[in-house]
């Protein structure tokens, strides 16, 4: 049995060894640790060895934890910055919620989800106004791909990508980081599946890129492939199980 330490420091150690490889500075590498399924204690303890960015796929779920993490911090005496990201399916009714303690989202897929993210940004900035606060903070966002052949697969068919990132520089309240992508499986007999997928996804981040050079983030990369990822220039890996050990669902 490893611990909690064991695992995170490993898998640090295996992000710098591979951004070196790739010939990157490890310090331009973002690891998002994804704490869905696990309580707030663990990430209580991920923030004791030094992690500060935590992923989350759920609302009902982020929402609580959240929360919970920041009290236990505050009553401990030890306000610790830390930002929450979320990963998952994102309802349009769930953005109220979500934008109270997500700095980031990285599955911006649709432009329903868009309009949402607009509106309720727009309220946040009128009210901020209103009571003569400072302005709104934009919330980074991430455009998800759909890296599958079938087109009603949720995320952004790479062909589109520009088209719907100049929606998404229309809105004041959102800050465009880049794009992000979930890479097909390998199959045990051809391990150039996901090598495609994440280049895809380098591809789509350098249309971006082209409307908006500081859009070139690439949020890609989980525990069995973020290796791989590096190679095609993730910026923001998204590990779960290799620090965090199996979730019981
Ligand atoms: C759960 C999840 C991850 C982490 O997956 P692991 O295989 O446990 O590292 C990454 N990205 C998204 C979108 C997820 O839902």
């Amino acid at each position: 049995m490893t611990t909690l330490a064991e695992r995170y420091r490993a898998v640090q150690d295996r992000i710098d060894a591979a951004a070196v490889a790739a010939g990157r500075d490890p310090k331009d590498v973002t690891l998002i640790v994804v704490s869905k399924f696990h309580p707030a204690q663990l990430v209580l303890d991920l923030i004791d060895l030094g992690a500060r960015d935590f992923g989350e796929n759920k609302d009902q779920e982020a929402g609580p934890k959240s929360v919970a993490v920041a009290d236990s911090l505050v009553l401990a005496g030890k306000p610790v910055e830390h930002r929450w990201h979320f990963v998952g399916q994102l309802q349009s009714n769930k953005v109220k919620s979500v934008l109270r303690y997500a700095s980031a989202i990285h599955s911006l897929d649709r432009e329903s989800l868009l309009t949402a993210l607009a509106k309720e940004t727009a309220k946040l900035q009128e009210a901020k106004a209103a009571a003569g606060e400072a302005p709104l903070t934009p919330i980074d966002v991430f455009i998800e791909l759909n890296l599958t052949d079938d087109p009603g697969r949720g995320g952004i068919v790479p062909a589109n990508v520009q088209e719907f990132a100049q929606q998404v520089l229309a809105v004041p309240g959102l800050n465009l980081m880049g794009v992000m992508g979930v890479a097909s499986l390998n199959s045990p007999s051809d391990s150039s599946i996901a090598e495609r997928d994440f280049e895809s996804i380098q591809k789509a981040s350098f249309a971006v890129r082209e409307l908006k050079p500081e859009a070139k983030f690439i949020s890609a990369g989980m525990s069995g492939d973020f290796e791989t990822a590096l190679n095609f220039g993730a910026t923001h890996l998204r590990i779960g199980t290799a620090i965090t050990g199996e979730r019981a669902y």
